[in-house]
């Protein structure tokens, strides 16, 4: 793990700001917060993207691992509710504020379980198109140990957990969480709240691939549906059909650029979200990086 290079990510609206004045975490600090959203089922927050987890009779179904150094911290958390081991940590995609944690949950004896494509970047090693940062490559326990295509279900005793794979989204290997007897969902960073989300368009992440799941969040979502954003505060079917619309909007308009021919600086330099910026609490960076990563993920292909 490369802590300079994800320590920017929980630092809020520097998301993505260049490595030079990166800050780093003080994890000795950090306190990690539990939400109860009822039926054994709970939300923490501390250093990196949210976790979800799910008690059953025989073991925890835990969404998320968070940066490495806060695993004694999550495993307290949910040892403060159950004596229940962690069995399943499912990864919601590759990047380090949520799978840092998984080698030492493995060690304690949990599987790890991610879409197939996030074991491949996980082992490669993966280059960050905005600020060209390498993040080396992992192996043995630090990978996941039980992969999957477009769906899979983990139960443990009374508990299951329904998986699955949305296309081009965030990353190429996001995967949202369906607790269904909790009313719970789990989306990882296709829901970024709080400050514009993240589009790694350098690994497979797409925007339109961001509203195909909110599409599915809201088609499947009722009034009392709880939905665990990969950052940012617990929302429901209102919150996500806001987001939506913020989506679709700047898809629309980066579309309606690049037709015109527009380029990536004459993007940037447009402003097409001004309006937004205020809304998510953007300084100049994070409104710079949020054009950026639209227009990456929607330009045509270079002509040969
Ligand atoms: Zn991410």
């Amino acid at each position: 793990m490369k802590p300079i290079a994800f320590a920017i990510f929980a630092a809020g609206t520097l998301a993505f700001a260049g490595g030079a004045q990166a800050q780093q975490i003080d994890y000795a600090k950090v306190d990690v917060k539990t939400t109860d959203l009822g039926h054994q089922t709970y939300m923490l927050e501390g250093a990196g993207g949210n976790v979800t987890f799910a008690v059953g009779k025989d073991g925890v179904i835990m969404v998320d691992s968070q940066f490495a150094p806060m695993h004694d911290k999550l495993k307290a958390a949910i040892a403060a509710v159950t004596n229940q081991p962690v069995k399943y940590v499912v990864n919601t995609h590759f990047h380090g504020d949520h799978t840092g944690g998984d080698e030492a949950f493995a060690k304690d004896g949990a599987t790890v379980v991610a879409n197939e494509n996030v074991k491949k970047r996980l082992a490669s090693g993966s280059i960050n198109g905005l600020t060209n940062a390498k993040t080396d490559g992992v192996t043995g326990q630090a990978l996941p140990s039980k992969t999957y295509g477009s769906a899979l279900t983990l139960s443990v005793k009374g508990r299951s957990a329904q998986l699955h794979h949305v296309l081009n989204a965030h990353t190429d290997g996001d995967t949202y969480v369906v607790f269904k007897d909790a009313n719970v969902i789990s989306t990882g960073d296709t829901v970024t709240l709080g400050r514009y989300p993240n589009i790694d368009f350098a690994n497979g992440g797409n925007i339109k691939g961001m509203i195909a799941a909110c599409d599915a969040y809201i088609a499947m979502a009722d009034a009392k549906t709880k939905i665990v954003p990969g950052h940012g505060n617990l929302t429901d079917k209102k919150g996500m059909q806001a987001y939506r619309a913020m989506l679709v909007a700047a898809r629309d308009r980066m579309k309606k650029l690049i037709k015109e021919g527009k380029s990536e600086q004459d993007v940037i330099a447009a402003k097409p979200f001004a309006d937004f910026d205020k809304q998510v609490g953007a300084n100049d960076q994070s409104s710079t990086n949020f054009i950026r990563v639209v227009y990456n993920s929607l330009k045509p292909a270079k002509k040969m």
